[in-house]
């Protein structure tokens, strides 16, 4: 029995286990089979992450995340989870293998992924030019000519924002008219730096190794054009990963996690969540990996609390709790 299994290897799980460990909890982190190190893997350089002055890339941040969650004694098995049972005391969790292992506390932080358009172009290209995070990429795109994909609120926002540098913002959306609230399409219709491409939808993305352009379709009449373009913010909309919990754990209305207050504390006691999976808002490694820190001391915290309950109540009640 496990004191503490962590399931995500994104900066909140990793840094849940850099103080999981370090609390000598010994915790078990299930990293995924395919994506270990989370979403920063799919990027090229991390400017804002502090600690870093001359920037870092993703992967060999998340490969120090990594090295610094074992040094303290982190166990991780690269298997991706499967089944969860949440029910009593003792946690559940079942792997791809089929192995199951159990735990006093389960700190899940399996992230969120962004929507994405699914065309011919769009993996290769990838941190060079083809983007799903102003607020991480915008500083790399000075003077240059650029798109964002979308019509809600977050395709205004990163549109409006992403004007601070480019010195050209396309927004092509597939209809004739916006999803986004009155004020934000007003911001952005107001900004002389963006121009609308109506009921178009990116059908490729064009370059070699750095982006070129796009090919457009339009929904109207069929015809295809070609948009010239130094960069392409896809804004489309982002999924929690909660697939596993949508029947154990309460949501929010945005599809995240829920929370209680600035805790990580989960509507089953001894689940905590962490990262992008309960942030409907901020999404960086940085909140992320805060939001790490805070699962690792309230996970500990509860267990402190169940061993003083055991310590407090005659030993064949308390025996299941404390089998560390
Ligand atoms: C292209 C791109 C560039 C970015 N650039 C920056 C940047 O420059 N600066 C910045 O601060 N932020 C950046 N971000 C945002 C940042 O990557 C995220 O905010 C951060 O990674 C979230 O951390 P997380 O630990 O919550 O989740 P993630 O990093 O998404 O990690 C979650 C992990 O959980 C694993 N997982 C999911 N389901 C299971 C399962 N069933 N079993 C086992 N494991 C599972 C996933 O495989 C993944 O490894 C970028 C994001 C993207 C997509």
């Amino acid at each position: 029995m496990r004191q503490v299994i962590i399931i995500g290897s994104g900066p909140a799980g990793f840094t849940a286990a850099i103080y999981a460990a370090r609390a000598n909890l010994q915790p078990l982190l299930i990293a995924s089979s395919v994506e270990v190190g989370g979403e920063l893997m799919n990027t090229t350089e991390v400017e804002n992450y502090p600690g870093f002055p001359e920037g870092i890339q993703g992967p060999d941040l998340m490969a120090k995340f990594q090295e610094q969650a074992e040094r303290f004694g982190t166990e991780v098995l690269y298997d991706d989870v499967t089944s969860l049972d949440f029910d009593g005391p003792v946690k559940s969790v079942t792997l791809g293998s089929g192995a199951t292992h159990e735990a006093h506390t389960v700190i899940y932080a399996t992230g969120s992924a962004y929507r994405k358009l699914g065309v011919e172009g769009e993996e290769r290209l990838s941190g060079h030019g083809v983007s799903w995070c102003a607020t991480c990429d915008g500083f790399f795109f000075r003077e240059k000519t650029i798109a964002v994909v979308g019509g809600g609120d977050s395709a205004m926002e990163e549109a409006t924002f992403l004007t601070r540098f480019a010195s050209k913002v396309y927004v092509i959306h597939r209809k004739d008219a916006l999803r986004a609230s009155k004020i934000m399409q007003e911001r952005a219709f107001a900004n002389e730096k963006i121009e609308f491409v109506w009921n178009s939808v990116v059908e490729e993305i064009l370059g070699e190794n750095e982006t070129t352009g796009v090919r457009l379709r339009n929904t109207v009449d069929d015809t295809v054009s070609e948009l010239p373009l130094e960069g392409l913010f896809v804004a489309i909309g982002n999924d929690p990963r909660t697939h596993l919990v949508h029947d154990k754990l309460d949501l929010t209305p945005e599809g995240t996690i829920w929370v209680d207050g600035r805790s990580s504390r989960t509507s089953v006691p001894g689940v905590f969540a962490a990262g992008d999976v309960i942030d409907p808002t901020y999404r960086q490694a940085i909140t992320a990996a805060g939001s790490g820190t805070v699962a690792a001391l309230d996970a500990e915290h509860f267990l402190a609390d169940i061993a003083d309950t055991s310590v407090e109540k005659p030993a064949a009640e308390s025996a299941e709790v404390i089998t560390a």
